[in-house]
C-alpha cells in the first residue's frame, strides 16, 4: 500500500479466546500485536513464518497471547514487558528448554516505541491476572487504533483501570476490546481483595493442611495467598518453581514477597516435584543466580517430614498435591482457577476425595461486561471490534456506537 490507508488483520480471535494475532500495515511497515497459541481447537491457523512483519508486540506473559514466540526471526523485534519476558523464560526452562534467544526492546508505561515518522505504538499498563499486562495505542498514517489486551477493573491494580477511564485515549479510529466474559457468569466477580478474606476463613478454620491450587504466575492470587497466610499464623509452602516467579516480579514490585525477604515463606526441597526442579535450575545456573543457595537456607528450606509432622502451620502451593495429600488424614483445597479447569482429572480427584474439603475461591482476570462498557464508553472509538470473545454477535446488544463484524484473516481498512 502507498498512500495513507491502515490495514488491520486478525489473523485469530475473533471468535474464540486465546490465540490471538493482530496483524497491522501501513506503507512498508509491518507489525503484530500477539502471537498466540490457541487454548482449545481452532479453527484458524497462524503460521508467523508466511506473515511479513517487522516488529512483534507482546500484550502480556500468557500462553494464549505469545505461544508462537518460537517462530519470531532474528531480524524481527519482540516489544514485551521485562518481567513478562523473565517469566516466559522461567516457565520455558521448568518445561525443560532454554531461556529465548530473541531481540527483544523492553516496554515502559506509556511511553512511546517509535517504529517510523509516522507509525507509533504506546503500552498502556493494565490490570489483569498476571503482571506486564499492556493494551496498545497504535498510531500509524495519522490514524489511531487501540488493542485492549486482556484486562480488568477488580484486581490489585485496578488503578490502572481508573486512570485509563480518567485519560484514555482520544479520537481513536478503531478500538479492538476483549470480551472474554461476554458468556460467562458476571454475578460472581469478587475483588481480589475478597479472594484474601475468603482465603482467611478457611485458613482458620481447617484444623489440618492447607493446600492452594492456582496458576504459578498469577502474582496477585499468591499475593492474596501470602496475606492471608500472615494474618492466619500459617507459613506458605511454594514449590521451587512458583518461589523463583515471587523472586522475578519482586525485583521489580516492592509489595511481592520473595523468599529473602520474609520468613513465612518456605520452599520444599524433597519428592518428586522438587527433584525435578532442582535439575532445570541446576542446568541453567546463569539464569538463577543464587537461587538454590537461597532456596536451601536454614529457615527456607522445609522437607516433607517437617510438614506432615505438624501440618495445621502450612498452606502448601506446589504443583502435585495429592501426592502429599495422601499421606494426610484430611485437608481443605483452596481451588483459586477458572471452575471450566475443574473438569481436568488431577482437578477431579481432589474434589471427590474423602479426605479432602473443597472450597473454590476465585476471581476472573477479565473485566465485568459492565466494565467493558465504561471501557468502550471512554475512549468512544469511531469502530469497534470483538477480539478475545466466543460471543462478538454480543457486541452489537451491549456497546453502544458502530460495531464492525470481523472474521478471522478478513482485512479491516481505515
Ligand atoms: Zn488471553
Amino acid at each position: 500500500m502507498e498512500d495513507n490507508r491502515v490495514k488491520i488483520t486478525i489473523h485469530r480471535g475473533t471468535h474464540e479466546i486465546g490465540g490471538t494475532c493482530v496483524q497491522i500495515t501501513a506503507g512498508d511497515r509491518s507489525i503484530l500485536l500477539d502471537a498466540g497459541a490457541p487454548l482449545g481447537q481452532s479453527t484458524s491457523l497462524v503460521d508467523l513464518a508466511r506473515l511479513d512483519f517487522s516488529d512483534l508486540f507482546i500484550s502480556h506473559p500468557h500462553q494464549d497471547h505469545y505461544g508462537l514466540i518460537d517462530s519470531v526471526a532474528p531480524h524481527q523485534t519482540v516489544h514485551i514487558g521485562q518481567m513478562g519476558r523473565q517469566l516466559i523464560d522461567t516457565t520455558k526452562i521448568f518445561l525443560g528448554g532454554k531461556p529465548l534467544d530473541k531481540a527483544f526492546s523492553y516496554l515502559k508505561n506509556r511511553e512511546w516505541v517509535v517504529l517510523n515518522d509516522s507509525f507509533k505504538v504506546m503500552p498502556y499498563l493494565m490490570d489483569h491476572s498476571c503482571v506486564d499486562a499492556f493494551g496498545f495505542l497504535v498510531e500509524v498514517q495519522g490514524k489511531k487504533i487501540y488493542y485492549s489486551g486482556d484486562f480488568r477493573a477488580h484486581g490489585r491494580r485496578d488503578k490502572a483501570f481508573k486512570w485509563f477511564l480518567a485519560d484514555p485515549p482520544k479520537e481513536v479510529d478503531v478500538l479492538l476490546m476483549e470480551g472474554t466474559m461476554m458468556g460467562r457468569d458476571n454475578h460472581e466477580t469478587p475483588s481480589e481483595k475478597a479472594v484474601e478474606d475468603k482465603m482467611l476463613v478457611v485458613l482458620r478454620e481447617e484444623p489440618g493442611a492447607c493446600f492452594l491450587v492456582s496458576s504459578g504466575q498469577h502474582v496477585d492470587r499468591l499475593c492474596a495467598a501470602f496475606r492471608a497466610c500472615l494474618r492466619s499464623g500459617r507459613t506458605l509452602v511454594l514449590d521451587m518453581y512458583t518461589a523463583f516467579v515471587l523472586r522475578v516480579v519482586s525485583r521489580q514490585m516492592r509489595s511481592v514477597p520473595d523468599i529473602n525477604a520474609t520468613d513465612r515463606i518456605r520452599v520444599l526441597v524433597d519428592g518428586k516435584t522438587a527433584g525435578g526442579h532442582y535439575e532445570r535450575i541446576k542446568g541453567n545456573q546463569e539464569f538463577f543466580a543464587g537461587f538454590v543457595k537461597d532456596v536451601f537456607a536454614k529457615g527456607t528450606q522445609i522437607k516433607l517430614d517437617e510438614l506432615l509432622a505438624e501440618p495445621s502451620k502450612y498452606l502448601v502451593k506446589v504443583s502435585k498435591p495429592m501426592r502429599i495429600i495422601e499421606r494426610l488424614d484430611r485437608c481443605s483445597v483452596i481451588y483459586s482457577l477458572w471452575s471450566g479447569y475443574l473438569e481436568e482429572v488431577e482437578n477431579q480427584e481432589l474434589l471427590h476425595s474423602p479426605k479432602v474439603r473443597f472450597h473454590e475461591i476465585h476471581t476472573s482476570g477479565h473485566a465485568t461486561r459492565d466494565d467493558l462498557k465504561k471501557f468502550a464508553n471512554a475512549v468512544k472509538p469511531k469502530k469497534l471490534v470483538a477480539i478475545h470473545t466466543e460471543y462478538p454477535a454480543d457486541y452489537t446488544k451491549i456497546f453502544a456506537g458502530h460495531i464492525e463484524p470481523l472474521a478471522d484473516g478478513q482485512p479491516l481498512i481505515i
